[in-house]
């Protein structure tokens, strides 16, 4: 609710905060259990901020993060290491945060170890079966990071994460890195997990043809604020929003016949330590008038579970 992350710029010299990056500016939106709420948006939009400060690996500067009903970012350090297990942050690169000298088993066990949940003697059986659910074998338990491919480091990231048996899975462009048909077996992978194990999902992805295929609800970020979120046949059946349309633009329509404005972004998206006035998109939207370099367009209900931050809509 109403969540921002502001990181201090600092100037060398004095060490003085001279400034602030905006890269979560007060977004609100809710995740349902068991559902897969998609967050999309070019690289610098503030998507991974938003999951990293839902895991409360960043403290807020304002709004809330509830969890079942708990603020996180209320809780001490200990209530907070005991609910830790139940929400699971998946990297697009595990390979950075695993040891190299460390076996993937021992690797994914440890965390077991770390919150006390199994005893020495019992994690080789526990840890078997999730590598096994995630398509690898006791073969796999004593091998190193380097014997795998990037398709199987992503299958230990996602074992490492469901051994501790969470409720939400934070996944951060858990597939951007992979190869197109490696993509859509670690995107069955995903599916089939939240299946069998009633998962929640926050799926982070710059590339909307991604979260098509697994996503629920979808939300459209820029620049640190949320510029739409619908249910996701809504969003890519009806897009109101002329940054949304842009990043469809870009996705292939499957059907001809659905006509879709085609929008073409220019230029880069500015720096969130200067974000432009009024809507942020401003400068870089077709349709922009005097009124939206003034005025910050609210987030506005215009349909069933569909939301909107744009003047013209
Ligand atoms: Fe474009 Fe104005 Fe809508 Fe922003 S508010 S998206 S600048 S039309
Ligand atoms: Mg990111």
């Amino acid at each position: 609710n109403h969540l921002k992350k502001y990181f201090p710029i600092n100037s060398g010299l004095l060490n003085r905060t001279v400034g602030h990056v905006k890269a979560v500016d007060d977004i609100s939106f809710s995740i349902q259990p068991g559902e897969t709420f998609g967050l999309v948006g070019e690289s610098g939009s503030g998507k991974s901020t938003v999951g990293r400060t839902i895991l409360r690996l960043h403290d807020k500067t304002a709004g809330e993060v509830k969890f079942k009903g708990i603020d996180v970012h209320e809780l001490s350090g200990k209530e907070l290491r005991q609910i830790r297990p139940q929400m699971q942050l998946i990297f697009q690169d595990p390979y950075s945060s695993l040891n190299p000298r460390v076996r993937v088993g021992d690797a994914i066990g440890e965390a077991l170890l770390d919150h006390g949940m199994l005893q020495k003697g019992e994690i080789r059986d526990r840890v078997e079966e999730v590598l096994a659910s995630c398509g690898l074998s006791s073969y796999h338990y004593d091998r190193f990071p380097h014997e795998f491919s990037g398709g199987q480091r992503q299958r230990i990231g996602i074992a490492r994460a469901l051994v501790l048996n969470p409720d939400l899975i934070i996944a951060d462009e858990p597939v951007s890195a992979l190869d197109v048909s490696i993509q859509a077996q670690i995107i069955n992978l995903f599916r089939h997990q939240q299946e069998t194990r009633g998962l929640t999902y926050l799926f982070i992805s710059h590339d909307l043809s991604v979260v098509e295929h697994l996503c629920s609800r979808i939300g459209v970020m820029y620049l640190g604020s949320m510029m739409e979120t619908a249910s996701r046949d809504e969003l890519f059946r009806n897009p109101l929003h002329p940054y949304t349309k842009a990043l469809l633009s870009a996705v292939p329509i499957p059907i001809p016949k659905l006509k879709r404005d085609r929008i073409v972004l220019k230029g880069d998206i500015p720096s969130p330590a200067n974000p432009p006035t009024g809507c942020k998109f401003h400068t870089r939207c077709p349709f922009a008038t005097a009124m939206c370099k003034e005025q910050v367009p609210e987030f506005r209900h215009v349909g069933h579970e569909h939301y909107v931050a744009c003047h013209l809509v």
